[in-house]
């Protein structure tokens, strides 16, 4: 086996890092149906996170790249739960031609 790439293995780690400093402000919730993180669109739950990113990093992350962290988390969460919007359109679109 290839050894493990620490800087992918820290990245990931301050990805889910980020998730529950998001999660914790209210800023994202998980859909209760499939787990999937949608974004609340709460300004004022993401500037929580980002202040308490910056006000409390992880070890050995600077508070500069916390909260890039957190803005790149955000960045890649839609608003919607990507499977309950595809369940929306499957109902939309006729089941039989
Ligand atoms: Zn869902």
């Amino acid at each position: 086996m290839p050894p493990a790439n620490p800087r992918r293995q820290a990245s990931q780690n301050l990805e889910r890092w980020a998730i529950s400093i998001l999660r914790d402000a209210g800023a994202i919730s998980e859909c209760e149906e499939h787990g999937w993180m949608r974004e609340r669109g709460d300004p004022y739950a993401v500037a929580r996170a980002r202040r308490a990113a910056g006000d409390a990093p992880p070890r050995g992350v600077c508070s500069s790249d916390a909260i890039a962290a957190i803005d790149d988390v955000l960045g890649a969460i839609g608003d919607s739960c990507p499977d309950c919007s595809t369940r929306d359109e499957a109902e939309e679109s006729p089941r039989f031609k």
